[in-house]
């Protein structure tokens, strides 16, 4: 027995089986790399799922907790506390919106979002009462609350939850025919994510944003746009959608807006739209804790610089064109934007799940999806070499 599989073995013993690690338990990391309780460092291709953007133990957010440790971590939002404004309002600024409504999980801030749109339907749109509609994509994932999986394609997300939220219609994700044929009346959102992250990378086709932005438009519905896992800096641009140069009335931020630090999520919009809220309505006591706040805001400082964004569109070139060069072999097809690649390996290789096991055996940490995929989103801070030594060990994997 090792150190290694002992403490695995109690955390099976005493965890919910809701997930399955790969079997390496970590003890500490700094930028891109991990370090695992039997010394043996590892290159973080995961980052979080895009948490961890700004690398692990970042200097100058672990300054801003540590500053904030020291003078006040919680208010609820019962009073106020000094850093919530500068937040709100350079939130609202990185945006290009005029109000902020903060909760800390994805899933709330989806949740929040699902509310905003159908008390606007009712309150501004005027959708007769109980009758408002949100139209989703298929294999989105937006979380894992209660109303989120009704609204989910995965079996395996779905199953057994049931009775399920009522409200939402599914189309396919990327087609606009599809979308237009679902908006009627009653429709007052749609909600998407720019870039289908768990489902496996899935980047739609050109023109599909601007049309969902037109046809919203036309048709008095809010786009809202779930840039959880694709914003901040992850494809090279702050926001997804700005590469087809679309703002959404709506944006839903998380994971790196808590900079691997804290869980920060928001939910990020016009005052028409975030001003049908009153005292009451909605809340959460962590939301917008002075902590939160305070990483939050480093995240922000560090986003306006744009370095993060460029280094995410450099190695991001750098990353696809050297996984182009592996298409045709063991690679059978690889989607995404900046520093974050979805890889379909030729099932002849091994499940997604055999090929991160491998990568794990020569210590690259990634993690798989839906059969024959993994993906790969080291954080914005890796450096070019090592990034590179990553991309040997996949070849090597894949060689193998
Ligand atoms: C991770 C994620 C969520 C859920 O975030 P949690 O913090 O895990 O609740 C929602 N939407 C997208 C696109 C995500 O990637």
């Amino acid at each position: 027995m090792t150190r290694t599989t002992d403490l695995i073995d109690e955390a099976e013993a005493h965890s919910a089986h809701n997930y399955h690690p790969l079997p390496v338990v970590v003890a500490s990391a700094s930028g891109a790399w991990m370090t695992d309780v039997e010394g043996r460092r590892y290159l973080d291709m995961l980052a979080g799922y895009s948490a961890l953007n700004f690398g692990h133990g970042n200097r100058r957010l672990l300054d801003a907790a540590r500053a904030q440790l020291e003078r006040v971590t919680l208010t609820s939002r019962a009073f106020h506390h000094d850093r919530f404004a500068a937040f709100c309002a350079e939130l609202a600024a990185l945006c290009g919106k005029d109000m902020v409504l903060p909760m800390n999980t994805g899933a709330e801030a989806v949740e929040t979002a699902v509310k905003t749109a159908r008390k606007w339907g009712y309150r501004v749109k005027g959708v007769p009462d109980g009758r408002a509609k949100i139209v989703v994509a298929a294999d989105n994932f937006h979380g894992r609350t209660t109303t989120i999986i009704s609204f989910s394609t995965d079996p395996e997300a779905r199953a057994d939850y049931g009775p399920y939220t009522p409200g939402f219609e599914i189309v396919p994700y990327g087609d606009l025919t599809a979308l237009e044929a679902a908006v009627d009346d009653d429709t007052v959102a749609v909600l998407l994510e720019p870039i289908q992250g768990e489902a496996g990378v899935l980047v739609p086709p050109a023109g599909y944003l601007r049309g969902v932005r037109e046809l919203t438009a036309a048709r008095n519905v809010l786009f809202m746009a779930d840039e959880i896992q694709s914003g901040l800096g992850r494809t090279g641009r702050t926001f997804a959608c700005e590469h087809e140069d679309v703002v959404p009335d709506v944006y839903i931020l998380g994971k790196a807006l808590g900079g691997g630090v804290v869980p920060v999520s928001a939910v990020v919009a016009s005052a028409e739209i975030l001003g049908v809220f009153r005292p009451g309505e909605h809340g959460s006591t962590f939301g917008g804790n002075p902590l939160a706040c305070a990483v939050a805001l480093e995240v922000i400082a560090m986003l306006r610089t744009g370095e993060y964004q460029r280094r995410a569109t450099e190695l991001g070139d750098h990353l696809h064109r050297e996984l182009g060069l592996l298409t045709g072999g063991a690679v059978r097809e690889v989607r995404g934007r900046g520093l974050w690649a979805g890889v379909d390996i030729d099932p002849a290789h091994g499940t997604g799940r055999e090929i991160s096991e491998r990568l794990l055996a020569r210590r690259v940490l990634v993690k798989d999806t839906h059969g024959s995929t993994i993906r790969l989103a080291p954080p914005l801070v890796i450096s070019k070499e090592d990034l590179d030594w990553g991309l040997d060990q996949l070849r090597a994997v894949l060689a193998g």
